[in-house]
């Protein structure tokens, strides 16, 4: 997942989590990725810094679209847990055999070092890391 600033044609910006670049790019063309303020499509990822001179209220604003982006990645990290199997430790084993045995199209998910996700990019495995947001948090 990776995190883009976005501005909109009313002038407003805001912070969007995406799988990948591509994937906020074909959303970016069916108008999919909508302004959190106006709901207007005309949004773009934004290249300037952040505003350091922000108003509070505007701080204020930040921190209730972090809280949307938290609930955004609770939701995946719901939707994992509901329909892929926990295989904790283990993962890059169970990744590697259901990549090379092709005996079960199940989702897993489970703990790999930034070392082994890479060692299973190269052999072609699909892996996608998260932000695993922790449950109990507020
Ligand atoms: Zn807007």
């Amino acid at each position: 997942m990776i995190k883009y600033n976005l501005t909109c044609i009313c002038k407003e910006s805001f912070e969007s989590w995406f799988l990948s670049s591509a994937a906020f790019d074909s959303l970016k063309k069916t108008k999919l990725i909508k302004c959190i303020y106006c709901g207007s499509s005309s949004v773009k990822k934004s290249v300037m810094a952040p505003n350091v001179n922000a108003k509070s209220n505007k701080i204020f604003k930040k921190s209730k679209i972090e809280r949307n982006i938290k609930k955004q990645l609770l939701d995946v990290r719901k939707f994992i847990e509901k329909n892929c199997k926990n295989v904790g430790g283990n993962f890059t084993t169970e990744a590697r055999s259901i990549h090379y045995d092709k005996k079960s199209s199940q989702g897993i998910y489970g703990k790999a070092t930034p070392k082994e996700t890479s060692e299973l990019l190269e052999e072609g495995i699909e892996v996608v890391t998260i932000p695993w947001v922790d449950k109990f948090e507020n």
